[in-house]
């Protein structure tokens, strides 16, 4: 697969270069040059397949010259080796896709598993490898988890000390072995201020063969597509007919990836890009002015994002398409509406959380009368215990992911925000 550079389309890469650079010249995004279509006659193929299987014919459309199907079959199973999406109903016309039965309990799981297949895989040297990341909780652990116990492999996450949940901390912290973890004695942004140091650094970035491991790497995109055709598959004749999908939108990583498998011939009707009050799309959509807020915490914390990465994406999958943006359903729900969402699932039999709770509420809000829904689970409710046992009044069992945890010791170094620390620990540890 050919991708080109957003920001700079002369700059074209095949899918293991932009695996492996991450973003091109100028910060800008890789973007495939050919975005393939199912034909009727496959999609109806494909989706009577097990999920690993059509996973691996999904993935094939895109980078079969450069993977074999044989190997990369292989790589789906050993990524997508955690319970498969499950579809929970939650009204008459109302399910939950829950993407967070992985070992993080968030479906970053599905793009980050199969990015480390992917990084290993192009290792072909086996050379040492170090992937250098900053998070602010969520992406870290995927990462972490993705590539415990590979070979030449070592991982390095920067964390804000203090500023992330307990149970946040200990998913990936606990693990030791070839993931080492840094606390910094500062905010998200002077963690991802150290890793930008860092790649800017050539001879530090050769000499320990630095690879990022954030959103925006493609690999993630291609693997979180296979979950919209699961969806599918799992639907009635009916269900499939009028189909809207709600998104919680952060970095819009995961509905670029549900407008590729639009892209890819799936009947999907419409989607709806769900935000909290960080609102800059709900914004654009209404009134065409690209106009980001300062960053505004809420109880969705995930999607705190006021200048979403993947926006870019989405811009131009409609201009290739020559779809319409004012086909994209929008909408954006406070922290109190969210409360209220999140009672009224309970309500109705289902524990759910802040970001899908979003996606709940403008589903229900936007949804026709001969439509369908689905809004995406994105992360298990035990994630955000304390938010979630709080508005509820309710107590939660803590996954086993979790539980086994909990009582390990944390294993994080800590030092400020200083470059020269940071390379002093990449070279010697
Ligand atoms: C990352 C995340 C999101 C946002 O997803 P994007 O792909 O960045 O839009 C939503 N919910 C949860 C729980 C997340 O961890």
């Amino acid at each position: 697969m050919q991708l080109y550079n957003l920001k700079h389309n002369q700059e074209e890469v095949n899918f293991e270069t932009a695996v492996k650079l991450g973003l091109g010249q100028q910060q800008g995004l890789f973007f495939p040059v050919k975005l393939p279509v199912f034909k009727p006659i496959e999609l109806l193929k494909i989706l009577e397949m097990d999920f690993i299987t059509r996973s691996t014919e999904i993935l094939s459309k895109f980078i079969h010259h450069e993977i074999s199907k044989k190997q990369l079959y292989k790589n789906v199973q050993k990524a997508f080796s955690f319970t498969h999406p499950l579809k929970v109903k939650i009204t008459q016309n109302i399910d939950c896709l829950e993407l967070f039965h992985g070992p993080t309990l968030a479906f970053k799981d599905f793009g980050a598993r199969f990015m480390a297949q992917m990084i290993m895989l192009m290792n072909r040297n086996h050379e040492t490898v170090t992937i250098l990341t900053a998070t602010s909780g969520d992406t870290g652990a995927a990462v972490a988890h993705a590539f415990y116990k590979m070979k030449n492999v070592r991982v390095i996450i920067l964390y804000p000390k203090g500023k992330i949940s307990i149970l946040q901390e200990k998913l990936f912290c606990t693990l030791g072995q070839n993931i080492k973890t840094i606390s910094i004695n500062g905010s998200f942004d002077d963690c991802q201020k150290l890793v930008k140091e860092a790649f800017n650094d050539k001879k530090l970035k050769e000499s320990i063969g630095l690879n990022s491991a954030n959103s925006i790497n493609i690999s993630r995109l291609l693997a979180q597509i296979c979950y919209y055709f699961e969806a599918f598959s799992l639907m009635s004749e009916k269900q499939r007919k009028n189909l809207v999908i709600a998104v919680p939108c952060g970095n819009f990583g995961n509905l670029t990836a549900g407008l590729l498998s639009k892209t890819l011939g799936l009947p999907i009707k419409a989607f709806i890009a769900c935000t909290n009050a960080n609102d800059t799309v709900p914004r654009f959509l209404s009134s065409g002015i690209w106009n980001p807020n300062k960053t505004i915490s809420t109880i969705s914390n995930a999607m705190d994002i006021s200048q979403p990465n993947n926006w870019a994406r989405i811009e131009e999958l409609f201009h290739r398409k020559k779809w319409n943006l004012k086909e994209l359903r929008f909408g954006s729900v406070s922290d109190s509406t969210t409360k209220n969402a999140l009672k009224e699932l309970f309500e109705l039999g289902y524990i759910s959380e802040p970001h899908a709770a979003i996606a709940y509420q403008l589903l229900k809000n936007q949804l026709k009368k001969e439509e369908f829904g689905l809004f995406l689970g994105t992360a298990h409710p035990a994630k955000f215990k304390n938010t979630v046992e709080e508005i509820l009044n309710t107590q939660l069992e803590l996954p086993d992911a979790l539980e086994s945890r909990m009582h390990l010791p944390l294993l994080s170094y800590n030092i400020n925000p200083d470059f020269q620390k940071l390379k002093k620990f990449l070279i010697e540890k």
